[in-house]
């Protein structure tokens, strides 16, 4: 017979076999994680097991890659909805503690999926309601919160400034700015204001043992590392700083074959000077194809075959940052940054 104990020690070392062998050993480990969520007040969340179709729906809405739909797809456990940073504070330990993947989630635009499935039993912490806007016009700033889409920011920034305000990031309303500043951020206006990460001030993140940390107190390691490395191996951003812009625009009659011909006399120009030797790629328009690890447990030396295509020589240096502030490599997916074992102090 196998004993709880047991049970919970080998589901520690791979949850994911365990939780195919039983439902009773995965609803043990379940209601593990929901008694931990109800000591903490945390009561919106949805379960695969007791609202299915609610969970779909939920984890559907915003997907942008339909494969990512499909039955044979691994679905979370748990969704959880925090409306407050406490709330992330508590649904990351109780996750933690119950030896549950996390999988931060804000706009749900990954190209990869890689904040809806997983390779392991996994809990998602949708940050959707935590999408607060506070503009200071005269500072020039705007706090935003960690599950705020880049629409919500754009309208509240032009809002609160009369429309005399934007910021540098992408064209794509939909996008979360959690997935989006993580991993750098260009649009229209970043030839002339750089990438949103450019921009960032300040940041509020939850770390691997649940606190919430500022600038100051995250250190420079980890303000760099969050702020252009893509999200999902850090921590939870719950707010971001911005630096706001002025802007104009206007509106002209669409022409589409102009700017189509446009784009292919650009694309023909540009051709010849893609880098290919060694490849580089943009962590934000991920690609699976340049390698991953499943689990999100790559060596090193493996991660640094893709890792070095997106970051060149920062690799190393991301690595060590990881190595320090989440060792046990808790925030994972399959393409993360990956921890040295011998670097952990
Ligand atoms: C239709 C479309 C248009 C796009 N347009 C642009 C564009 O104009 N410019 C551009 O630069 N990019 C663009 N992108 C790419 C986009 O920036 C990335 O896919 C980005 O990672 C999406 O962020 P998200 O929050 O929506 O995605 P999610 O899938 O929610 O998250 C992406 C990753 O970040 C992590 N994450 C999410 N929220 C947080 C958080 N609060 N804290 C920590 N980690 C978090 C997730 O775990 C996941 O690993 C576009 C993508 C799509 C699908």
């Amino acid at each position: 017979m196998v004993t709880l104990a047991t049970f919970v020690i080998v589901a520690l070392l791979n949850p994911y076999s365990l939780l195919k062998a039983s439902p009773s050993m995965a609803s043990t480990l379940e209601s593990g994680l929901l008694d931990c969520f109800g000591k903490n007040r945390l009561t919106n969340y949805t379960t695969i097991n007791s609202r299915p179709q609610i969970c779909y729906k939920l984890l559907n809405f915003s997907l942008q890659n339909l494969r990512f739909t499909e039955p044979s797809v691994p679905m979370p456990y748990v969704i959880v909805l925090p409306s407050s940073n406490i709330q992330v504070q508590h649904a990351v330990v109780c996750s933690r503690q119950h030896g549950w993947l996390i999988h931060a989630r804000c706009g749900g635009h990954s190209y990869e999926g890689f904040s809806s499935t997983g390779d392991s039993p996994f809990v998602i912490i949708d940050q959707m309601n935590l999408n607060k806007v506070e503009v200071d016009v005269a500072e020039g700033t705007a706090w935003i919160g960690g599950g705020t889409t880049l629409a919500e920011a754009y309208y509240h920034i032009a809002n609160a400034s009369k429309d005399r305000y934007g910021f540098s990031a992408g064209t794509c309303p939909t996008v979360g700015s959690g997935g989006h500043i993580s991993g750098g951020g260009f649009g229209h206006m970043s030839r002339k204001f750089r990438l949103v990460a450019d921009n960032i001030l300040d940041a509020l993140v939850v770390n691997v043992v649940g606190l919430l940390l500022n600038r100051t107190t995250m250190g420079d390691g980890m303000f760099w590392a969050i702020r252009g490395s893509g999200g999902g191996s850090w921590g939870m951003v719950v707010a971001w700083k911005l630096s706001i812009q002025y802007i104009i625009n206007w509106r002209t009659q669409d022409d589409d074959y102009k700017y189509l011909n446009w784009i292919k006399s650009f694309y023909e120009y540009m051709e010849p000077y893609v880098s290919k030797s060694p490849r580089e790629a943009y962590v934000n328009y991920l690609d699976i194809d340049l390698g991953a690890a499943r689990n999100g447990t790559a060596s090193v030396e493996t991660a640094r075959e893709w890792g070095i295509m997106y970051f060149k020589d920062n690799f190393d240096r991301l690595v060590r940052v990881k190595s320090h502030i989440d060792p046990h490599n808790v925030f994972r997916y399959p393409q993360s940054i990956p921890v040295n074992t011998k670097q952990v102090l």
